[in-house]
């Protein structure tokens, strides 16, 4: 009886859960929600979602979102985390298991408690895992009813990637960039509220956020002599040396064409410009299949807080013009080319204060 009552209240409960999970664009928000649509359907001891991040034979498990019984607030890794402080995907064997039996997993613990581990898929690959504590083992109509849950998260999952991501090279696209530079120059170091102050207590010390404009030199040149599809093969191969040189939180774009764009967090001018001239240097040494040698011209500059999008951009792009003009397969920082008298700082908008 008890269990039929509660079946029946599961019902609009669940559905209002699944309402709450394709209503956001946020993925953090989107993990949270699943975190406690879970919580709320199944009543468990916690609920832990799990992510895989960085690239080829090194990923790690970051944490999204961990909600215990009782609690009312979710806990995740913090965005800043060092990917090196992340446990690596074979060192937790069930986890690893999961993903990549793409099935679920089950196991008790010392403490007599049931632990469940159900994949996060999405069309290409398996995303993370979810980790279910329950006093008992979960029986097989539970299961399943997590199981279409996580499938709905997949599609929903598939469709934001539709919307966001360049279908050639995976990386985000022009679209959402707006958003994510304005949540970023918001973010950017200057007068902030009491929250932004407590938060910034934890973090490593100065933190700042940097645009990097990426061209491919001559790439015209590439196209006219092997033709699109090797254009467009060399377009991939660049996406897959940004991943590597870059690391997971940063955010990367392709803007069309063969311009792609970074938004990189990092401490100094310096660090901004290594990290900028490694990406140059992966790029100049690798072998592309038949085109041989590729180079790209980089022009980089510091989001301040209160920054537009397209005046950050537009800095970094003139940056981009003086690397090509100096001969091409170079960075160059606007703020260093300011210094030198090269560049003047951006006009003003207008000289408008808006406060
Ligand atoms: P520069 O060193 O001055 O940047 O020279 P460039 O030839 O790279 O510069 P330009 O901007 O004149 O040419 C960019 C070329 O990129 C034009 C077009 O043929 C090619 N292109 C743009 N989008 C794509 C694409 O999606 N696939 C392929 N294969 N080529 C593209
Ligand atoms: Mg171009
Ligand atoms: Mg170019």
């Amino acid at each position: 009886m008890l269990s039929t009552t509660a079946a029946h209240h599961a019902m609009p409960n669940a559905i209002d859960h699944l309402a709450a999970l394709t209503g956001y664009r946020d993925r953090d928000l989107l993990d949270v929600t699943l975190a406690h649509a879970l919580m709320d359907l199944l009543r468990p001891r916690q609920v832990v979602v799990y992510k895989l991040v960085g690239e080829g034979d090194d990923q790690r498990w970051l944490l999204r979102a961990r909600l215990t019984a009782g609690q009312t607030t979710a806990v995740s890794d913090p965005p800043w985390v060092a990917f090196e402080a992340l446990a690596p995907k074979a060192s937790v064997r069930e986890r690893c298991e999961c993903v990549e039996s793409e099935s679920v997993v089950a196991s008790n613990t010392p403490e007599g408690e049931a632990v469940t581990w159900f994949p996060l898929l999405t069309d290409a690959e398996a995303l993370g895992v979810i980790e279910v504590r329950t006093a008992r083992p979960m029986p097989g109509a539970t299961r399943r009813m997590v199981g279409s849950i996580l499938r709905i998260y997949r599609n929903f999952h598939g469709l934001l990637d539709y919307s966001e991501r360049d279908t050639l090279t995976g990386l985000l696209n022009r679209k959402t960039f707006d958003e994510a530079f304005l949540k970023t120059a918001h973010a950017a170091p200057g007068p902030a509220g009491p929250a932004a102050q407590e938060d910034r207590r934890q973090e490593p010390a100065a933190q700042r956020h940097w645009l990097g404009v990426v061209d491919i030199d001559h790439f015209k040149s590439v196209n006219d002599r092997f033709g699109h599809l090797i254009g467009d093969e060399v377009l991939l191969l660049v996406a897959r040396i940004l991943r590597s040189t870059f690391r997971f939180q940063d955010r990367l774009y392709r803007f069309g064409g063969e311009e792609f764009v970074v938004l990189l967090r990092c401490g100094s001018e310096d660090d901004a410009a290594q990290a900028f001239e490694r990406l140059r240097h992966n790029v100049e040494r690798y072998a592309f299949p038949q085109v041989g040698r590729v180079t790209a011209s980089i022009g980089f500059t510091e989001v301040k807080p209160g920054d537009t999008p397209t005046a950050a951009f537009e800095r970094a792009d003139r940056a981009v013009y003086v690397a090509k003009q100096r001969g091409r397969n170079q960075v160059c920082s606007h703020a260093e080319l300011v210094r030198q008298g090269v560049l003047q700082e951006a006009a003003k908008v207008g000289d408008i204060e808006l406060f």
